[in-house]
């Protein structure tokens, strides 16, 4: 037999336990009719893109250069592109941005792997805290590097500040946030992003070498009402934010977002052409050049996420009614409610029995918790909270 690699070779034939979910799902919808089945299964926007997403698109394909449009662009993206970006970073967030600060990615899942191959030697760990998106460990390990994982804070699902102390060491290269977070919908508060701050600011110094803070942000614009999601670069120089237009502007298809080093970063050039570089050796340069241009026209903008926030509250309050130990979430389309029993995988296999597909906290290293992907339909919410009576009152 060919020797392939074997550790690609099990990746690629993997399925997901949100993908095993999913197809379930669909399988049960065609026994049991589409009304039946309350499929939480998958993180897929719910809600359309803003019209102008369409609008900008079919303007460009009129107006512009065919040969401009769907050419080449510089690998980094167009740099009339990276301009429009950097004058909404600095708009937005105070933070000085230039064309040459970024990096246009394929969604923010090839801005983490341009940022950890361009950081991370082997023998490195990058800190992850659970609950986390599984394929950090991944994007890590493919990076030559280890994942380190702190456990959760399940009271508040901010940072267990002494295991994080305790993890870091000289071999720590970079630290993952994920806030608005997949799976549990936390939002680290300012305090958090100080705190956070000012231990890698003194380990830092205290190893003689940055511990990169790499920022993972696709969830950044869905932030429920008076919810204040800190920009980490404002806090710590050694931030890396890898960004999203996959949630908010529902886009997943496309592929679109974006790295930004600042030039406050420790030694930003080299920083930057490292990221540069790792897109070039993965093979992930010029993101796509129609997309790239609707996306930076649109960035001041966002889908109508009213849908998520209503869904969370309705959720929230239910769940609680129910005897569910839920913390409230600032943002995203996910709620991550504590099981009724220890075993969040025979928790939801009951819960699949009543056609609620909702996935088991373990997979995103936090167990007795599961993730309820509420982007859906409000009406379908409405009609599974009997399904999630049920399953209560089995465990009662
Ligand atoms: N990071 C987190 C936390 C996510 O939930 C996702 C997608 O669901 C990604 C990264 C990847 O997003 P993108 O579609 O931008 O690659």
């Amino acid at each position: 037999m060919t020797m392939l690699n074997q550790r690609m070779v099990t990746l690629g034939s993997q399925r997901s336990v949100i993908r095993e979910l999913f197809e379930f799902g669909k399988m049960r919808a065609a026994e049991v009719g589409p009304e039946n089945v309350y499929d939480f299964s998958l993180g897929n926007p719910s809600v359309p893109s803003p019209a102008s997403v369409n609008e900008t698109a079919e303007r460009l394909i009129r107006e512009m250069d065919p040969s401009v449009l769907h050419g080449y662009t510089s690998a980094q993206g167009d740099a009339g592109v990276r301009q429009m970006i950097a004058d909404s970073i600095t708009r937005r967030f105070g933070v000085k941005a230039k064309a040459d600060d970024l990096y246009v990615t394929t969604g923010a899942a090839a801005g983490l792997c341009c940022c950890l191959s361009g950081l991370c030697n082997a023998g490195d760990e990058v800190i992850v805290f659970a609950p986390y998106f599984p394929e950090y460990k991944v994007f890590i390990e493919s990076a030559g590097a280890s994942m380190r994982l702190i456990p959760a804070d399940i009271e508040a699902f901010q940072i267990d500040f002494e295991a994080f102390k305790a993890a870091i060491s000289e071999k720590t290269k970079a630290v993952i946030v994920n806030s608005p977070n997949n799976p549990c919908g936390a939002v680290y508060s300012e305090e958090t992003v100080k705190r956070l701050s000012a231990i890698l600011t003194q380990k830092s110094a205290e190893y003689g070498q940055p511990i990169y803070l790499i920022a993972d942000e696709p969830y950044r614009e869905i932030a429920f009402k008076g919810v204040e999601v800190p920009y980490l670069p404002k806090y710590y120089k050694d931030a890396l934010v890898c960004y999203s237009w996959s949630k908010s502007l529902s886009l997943p298809g496309e592929r679109l977002g974006y790295i930004f080093v600042s030039e406050n970063v420790t030694d930003a050039g080299n920083v930057y052409a490292a990221v540069a570089g790792a897109g070039r050796s993965l093979g992930y340069v010029n993101a796509p050049s129609l997309f790239q241009r609707v996306c930076a026209a649109c960035a001041n903008e966002t889908s109508d996420i009213a849908v998520y926030e209503k869904n969370a509250r309705l959720l929230t309050d239910r769940l609680r009614d129910l005897g569910f130990h839920v913390v409230e979430p600032g943002g995203t389309f996910y709620l991550f409610p504590r099981t009724l029993i220890a075993d969040d995988v025979a928790f939801c296999e009951k819960a699949k029995d009543l056609n609620l597909l909702i996935v088991p906290g373990s997979g995103f290293g936090c167990s007795g918790h599961t993730r309820i992907a509420f982007c859906v339909p409000t009406e379908r919410v409405e009609r599974s909270l009997e399904a999630f009576k049920k399953l209560a009152d089995y465990y009662r």
